[in-house]
């Protein structure tokens, strides 16, 4: 299979966008798992209670098992809750149980309650490190659509955001408002903080409707957003249910050549300077 080039160092990306439905997890699990496919060594964080991204990856959370809630709130390493994805292999997963549900309030009275899964990533870096493991390429930090606590703790523990932006309606809609968190973020909690990358998803390009609103978006974030785009297709929302992403369930598919090819986009970009300014989309 192709060969991905390896980043300088570990690259940390929060999938984020305010909307639901719009292709975060999808992406986080697809991208993941063709970076792993790629050659590299992949980290996905299921930052969010529904747990999706734990379910698309076949991973075992139901609630009780290790997971990122126990991370956050109780403090437990990495190291010990996150396990190996057997049908992608170089992908590992912390997943998420329905406990984390309850983690947005139990944070609110927790010491350092914006950096505690930084914290506990760049222990797991160090840990790693020390046990002569492999170094991780990326992690992809998978969120639920809301700016509570735990997207918070996400912001603070990457460096760069990806944003899915599905080619519909009112897609860019919200978008302004995610920005300026995003500044606000680097302006209080991690000033490294930028939207390094965006993915056109479910992209139907029939539809002049979709040709408009990809246009629009590259028009506002010509350096961010990646040529490959995903199409809209049934065996990317299929394989889920198969606990697999589209690139085991369907490696030929449309779906799963875009994702390959997005992810290629996206490593060998890493070492290009990144916008540290917001977009001017941000300044509406
Ligand atoms: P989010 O995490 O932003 O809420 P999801 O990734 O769960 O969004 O996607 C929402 C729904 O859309 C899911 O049912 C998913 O299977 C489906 N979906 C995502 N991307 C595609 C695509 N490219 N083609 C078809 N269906 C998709
Ligand atoms: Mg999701």
């Amino acid at each position: 299979g192709a060969r991905f080039a390896k980043p300088a160092a570990t690259r940390i990306f929060t999938i984020a966008n305010q909307k639901g439905g719009v292709g975060k997890t999808t992406t986080t699990v697809n991208v993941a798992a063709a970076l792993a496919h790629g050659g590299l060594k992949v980290l996905v964080i299921d930052n969010d209670p529904q747990g999706n991204a734990s379910t698309a990856l076949g991973i075992d959370h139901h609630a009780g098992v290790a997971s990122t809630y126990d991370v956050i709130i109780e403090g437990t390493p990495i190291a010990e809750v996150v396990q190996e994805c057997e049908a992608v292999p170089d992908l590992l997963v912390v997943p998420a149980t329905i406990d984390l549900s309850g983690a947005e309030i139990e944070l609110v009275s927790k010491v350092a309650r914006e950096n505690r899964l930084r914290n506990a990533v760049e222990s797991y870096l160090s840990w790693r490190a020390e046990q002569g493991l492999e170094r991780l390429d990326y992690i992809l930090i998978d969120c639920p659509p809301s700016l509570g606590l735990l997207t918070i703790n996400a912001f603070v523990a990457a460096r760069e955001v990806m944003i899915p932006i599905q080619c519909e309606y009112y897609a860019l809609e919200g978008l302004s408002q995610l920005l300026s968190n995003i500044e606000l973020i680097r302006g209080h909690l991690n000033p490294d903080l930028h939207v390094s990358t965006i993915l056109l998803t479910m992209f139907d390009k029939r539809t002049n409707l979709a040709r408009e609103v990809a246009d629009e978006v590259r028009e506002h974030f010509p350096t961010e957003t990646l040529e490959a785009s995903i199409p809209r297709s049934v065996r990317i929302s299929e394989a889920p249910s198969y606990g697999q992403t589209v690139l085991t369930y369907d490696p030929g598919s449309s779906g799963a050549l875009a994702y390959m090819e997005a992810a290629q986009e996206v490593a060998q970009r890493a070492d290009k300077p990144t916008t540290t300014t917001t977009p001017a989309a941000a300044e509406e």
